[in-house]
């Protein structure tokens, strides 16, 4: 088994589909991602791709394993990407990168569809993390949005606070939990496809009903919820507070006002093209400069196009169009909802499309 494991960290591994129960409705445009003949909307509104990181669901839905992403084609029995990175951290992740971050994946990558509005609620940030949970990461985020759904009219998230909210008063707001004053003091930002949203730790924030994204995290499931009445799940207090007192954890919520200037300016992100090749281009989404957390590409393909792991590893989620990933032991169909884990060994690759490749392309913390 060993040496079966060493020999996949030199190609790009196949991700097996790694669906993930959450506390609200979605998931039908994932479905559509694939393919599937029937389309709907479930408990299981995510996909978690390349994961390392167990979901922590609130209460009887906890399930041990949940969230860690698995590969299976041509195995006796699915591996997680974790127990591969353990194994091989420098082969997979870089040397540069384990010297940076260990055996930690430093990333998480889903798909979100979201039928109905997400609950008002923040993250810790990494100092917080740190010094209270832990943990090496907090979980700074950043939305990709890749389409709204027709039947929502004016799709939308809401962000940041936009007037001055004194901690009592928004501890008022919390425990009576007047959601409309909650959404009151928030920006609501419209949304559509192709925008990107930087949700620095600490921000409260929602996705809108209606929108389907790609998101990237730092990798954890901390999550600090302020709106405790989902369609599925009514958290307690205690779930809501990461395990410590209220007073603690809200003093880690970031109660800067933010004009609507500077939400476009400093949260909304606007998009840079890198290469262009013929009518192939790869535009850089979200990279270091905003944040030391993660890098989002999108790539658009048209013929060949070359690529190299650099040292690094990186996630791809195919979004549209036909072709292979071509590689120095071998090809990879590249198809709707294809998920790859590119294991840094991999080194020069290239894209061949059939039909105009679209390639999201994922990037860890930086090393
Ligand atoms: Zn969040």
């Amino acid at each position: 088994m060993n040496d079966k494991l060493r020999e996949l960290t030199a190609s790009p591994m196949l991700l097996a589909p790694n669906r993930v129960w959450r506390m609200y409705k979605g998931g039908a445009m994932i479905d559509r991602l694939r393919g599937f003949a029937d389309p709907k909307d479930s408990e299981f509104p995510e996909e978690w791709v390349g994961s390392t990181v167990q979901a922590s669901n609130p209460g009887t839905h906890f399930r041990t394993g949940e969230g860690l992403a698995v590969i299976s084609a041509n195995l006796h029995e699915p591996v997680s990407i974790k127990t591969i990175i353990e194994r091989y951290p420098e082969e997979v992740l870089g040397p540069q990168h384990v010297k940076a971050h260990g055996t930690s994946s430093a990333l998480l990558v889903k798909l979100l569809d979201a039928a109905e509005r997400l609950i008002i609620h923040a993250h810790p940030t990494k100092a917080f993390a740190k010094e209270h949970l832990n943990s090496c990461f907090g979980k700074t985020e950043a939305w990709f949005v890749l389409e709204t759904r027709p039947e929502v009219e004016d799709p939308y998230i809401l962000i940041a606070f936009k007037e001055e909210v004194s901690r009592s008063r928004y501890r008022q707001m919390l425990d009576e939990q007047s959601v409309d004053e909650m959404i009151g003091v928030m920006h609501r930002v419209p949304v559509k496809a192709g925008d990107v949203v930087y949700v620095k730790a600490g921000l409260p924030h929602a996705i809108g009903e209606g929108i389907f994204l790609v998101e990237l995290q730092e990798p954890t499931d901390y999550s600090v919820i302020l709106e405790r009445s989902c369609a599925l799940y009514q958290f307690t207090e205690e779930e809501s507070f990461l395990g410590l007192s209220k007073e603690l954890t809200l003093s880690n919520l970031d109660h800067r006002v933010y004009t609507p200037q500077e939400v476009q300016n400093e949260l909304v992100i606007k998009p840079h093209v890198l290469r262009r090749e013929g009518t192939s281009t790869e535009t850089r989404l979200l990279g270091y400069e905003t944040t030391e957390c993660f890098a989002g590409y999108r790539l658009e393909i048209d013929g060949e196009f070359s690529d190299t792991t650099d040292g690094r590893y990186c996630v791809l989620v195919t979004l549209g169009g036909e072709g292979t990933l071509v590689h120095a032991h071998g090809e990879l169909a590249m198809n709707p909802g294809t998920e790859v884990f590119l294991p840094s060994a991999v080194g020069r690759f290239f894209y061949r499309s059939n039909r105009r490749l679209s390639i999201f392309k994922c990037l860890p913390a930086q090393a």
